[in-house]
């Protein structure tokens, strides 16, 4: 799978259930998810995984399931005492007992682990079932250019600001000019994710954010090649339904690449593997009607209201990826 935050998290959810994931032993598949690390960032002198997170809280029964992220009874003493130092920035929320994941990551990685190695001992409490895989062990943050009113002057300034800056502190209100991958350059995928993809029986694309969370796994050189190369069918579940987002804001990131917010469009947008892009199939909503030429198509309930409903939607994606 390769998946965002909270789109991803509770569709892994729905997965799990659907393999029959349970945390015995007795399980006889699999499932690697390639986690988006666009989102990551430094803040106060620690390294903060937002969407690996996610992933792990709620795989592992920690999630804050009403937030969607975050741990299950937080308390924010730490954040409440760093805003009266004035500690920049405010508006990220950082949670006392999120802090101690943050603590244990920092100081794994300045030891020298990569952020794949990191992220398997924090799952060695968590006990996900599901081997989390960061898309990249690299510093590869998502950047959001916008206009800059402030610039001065008769030409209109640009300038860019960390993703979840973007996000967080202006809600997406912020016209984005343009999404860029900060690092994407000189980044590889982290050990294991080119040969999950290439071992795979069946690669899914979780209903996550298109731009911001499957698109920034994509920026990661190599991955969008080896899905291309890849000997199982490549399934993607549409995050838009009914030509909204269910929730976020991809519908401001799909703007911004000129790609309509419809189930098809996000579909053309990944293209189909028979023409240069990465789709076999796409599922996408009861009644949002698409044809994209080279990507077999089914229409299903697409809303993730429970797990029940979720691990539906992720045997339709396996019978879309494993055609009897
Ligand atoms: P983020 O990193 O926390 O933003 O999470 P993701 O990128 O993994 O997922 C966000 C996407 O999930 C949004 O674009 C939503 O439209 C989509 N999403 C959320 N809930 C549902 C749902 O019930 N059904 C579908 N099809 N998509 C959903
Ligand atoms: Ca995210």
């Amino acid at each position: 799978m390769l998946v965002g935050g909270v789109g991803g998290a509770r569709f892994l959810l729905g997965l799990k259930a659907a393999l029959g994931l349970d945390g015995r032993d007795t399980a006889t598949h699999e499932l690697t998810a390639v986690v988006n690390t666009g989102d990551d960032i430094w803040l106060h002198g620690l390294r903060i995984c937002p969407d690996l997170d996610t992933c792990m809280y709620t795989l592992g029964g920690g999630i804050d399931a009403e937030r969607g992220w975050g741990r299950a009874g937080e308390t924010w003493v730490v954040k409440a005492e760093l805003a009266r130092y004035g500690a920049d920035p405010e508006w990220f929320g950082l949670g006392d007992l999120d802090l101690a994941t943050h603590l244990v990551r920092t100081r794994m990685l300045q030891a020298g682990y990569p952020l794949s190695a990191v992220t398997a001992a924090l799952c060695d409490r968590w006990q996900p079932g599901v081997r989390l895989l960061p898309a990249t062990d690299d510093r590869c943050e998502t950047h959001v250019v916008v206009a800059d009113d402030h610039a001065g002057g008769k030409t209109q300034g640009r300038r860019a600001m960390h993703f979840q800056e973007w996000w967080i502190r202006h809600h997406a209100r912020l016209p984005a000019i343009e999404f860029v991958p900060v690092g994407a350059d000189t980044s590889e995928p982290a050990a294991g994710v080119l040969d999950a993809i290439a071992g795979a029986d069946a690669v899914l694309l979780a209903p996550s954010n298109p731009v911001v969370s499957i698109g920034s796994v994509l920026a990661v050189p190599g991955i969008r090649p080896a899905l291309r190369g890849a000997g199982a069918r490549v399934i993607g579940l549409s995050p838009i339904v009914g030509g909204r987002a269910v929730r976020g804001m991809a519908e401001a990131c799909l703007a911004t690449i000129d790609v309509p917010c419809e189930a098809g469009a996000v579909a053309a947008h990944y293209g189909a593997r028979s023409t240069g892009g990465i789709l076999d199939g796409w599922l996408v909503h009861m009644g949002d009607r698409a044809t994209v030429p080279g990507i077999e198509i089914r229409e299903i309930p697409l809303l993730m209201t429970d797990v029940a409903a979720t691990a539906a939607m992720a045997r339709a994606a396996l019978d879309l990826a494993l055609p009897q």
